[in-house]
């Protein structure tokens, strides 16, 4: 079995941030990912609140400079999928593919993904009109409707990037207030193409081999209307992607716990980023976890020797 000193499970923000300050402590690191770097900001159009860029970029681009900054460093990459962890001393094991590898310390920085509607027709319409990526689906949309579900940032942020390629974004929400900044807020509700309709839920996607339709209702008076529309753009949330994280680890349904150094429970195993049971899941915040993490993970590894 190869072994490392720390293992990084996810190439995030997070995982990344993590990786780069355990290199540069001098610790032998290996980061698993089982796509490309980058993680949920290579599914974002444009990023405007990551400190030091007032102008925005777009999060290919973040998610290339994250990863341009790993390049002059000896870290082990390894692309494939962690199935599961066995914890053990001095290390955890890890099932990365059909491999096994063993990390004195491991940061579980694996994120989060989208959270599903729930009603009927959405998992088989979905990439059939039905998406959870503006930014990968948006283009098959251009001049076209589509509705966006969701009062967060994530759904105000898609809304205005959809609203630049289709005809018309209805923009559904199923409470009166919206929860997203004030300033995405503001740009929804003055923009042209985007039409908002509040305290409505959305009971059924309606569509034969695509999407045609969706059966709304009023939360408060309970009428039912039919909306006609190509596309709908689910973003209700994200839930951390805990699958492979084994029982010895507390968790809740939020996410894995930690204390404010990013540990877990269990001896030598931090999180960092949207898998932790927190608050804010943004760029910002995953970086800072992942440097926290490095940082507890380095002073375990100095403990253990
Ligand atoms: C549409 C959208 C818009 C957003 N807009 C903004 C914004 O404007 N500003 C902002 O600050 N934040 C924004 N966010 C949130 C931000 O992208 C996340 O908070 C941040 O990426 C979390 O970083 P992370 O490293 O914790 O997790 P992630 O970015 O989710 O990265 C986790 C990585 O782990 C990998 N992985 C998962 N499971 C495994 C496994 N079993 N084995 C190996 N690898 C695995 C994944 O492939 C992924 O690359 C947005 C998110 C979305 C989806």
């Amino acid at each position: 079995m190869e072994t490392y000193d720390a293992v990084v499970i996810g190439g995030g923000p997070a995982g990344m941030t993590a990786a780069l300050y355990l290199l540069r402590a001098g610790v032998k690191t290996a980061m698993v990912e089982k796509l490309s770097p980058g993680g949920q900001v290579l599914m974002t159009s444009e990023i405007e609140n990551y400190p030091g860029f007032p102008k925005g970029l777009q999060g290919w681009e973040l998610a290339d400079k994250f990863a341009n900054h790993l390049e002059d460093y000896d870290l082990h990459r390894i692309n494939d999928e962690v199935r599961s962890i066995k914890v053990g001393a001095p290390w955890h094991t890890i099932t990365v593919g059909d491999q096994e590898i063993g990390g004195k310390a491991v940061v579980l920085a694996t994120g989060s993904r989208y959270r599903k509607l729930g009603v009927p027709g959405e998992d088989r319409l979905i990439g059939r009109g039905v998406s959870y990526c503006a930014l990968c689906d948006g283009n098959f949309f251009r001049g076209r409707n589509v509705a966006v579900i969701g009062g967060g940032n994530s759904a105000l942020e898609e809304a205005l990037y959809l609203s630049r390629l289709v005809n018309k974004v209805y923009l559904i929400h199923r409470r009166e207030d919206f929860r997203g900044q004030v300033c995405y807020q503001d740009k929804c509700f003055t923009n042209q193409k985007i039409e908002v309709i509040r305290k409505t839920v959305v009971d059924e996607i309606l569509g034969e081999s695509d999407v045609e339709a969706l059966a709304l209702r009023n939360v408060e008076s309970g009428e039912q209307s039919r909306l006609e529309l190509d596309g709908v753009f689910i973003f209700i949330g994200f839930e951390p992607i805990i699958d492979f994280v084994p029982e010895d680890i507390r968790t809740e349904r939020n996410g894995v716990i930690t204390d404010v150094e990013m540990r877990t429970n269990v001896p030598g195993i931090f999180a960092a980023g949207d898998i932790r049971a927190k608050m804010c899941r943004q760029v910002a915040s995953a970086v800072g976890d992942g440097a926290t993490a490095a940082t507890a993970a380095f002073s375990y590894l100095e403990q253990l020797d």
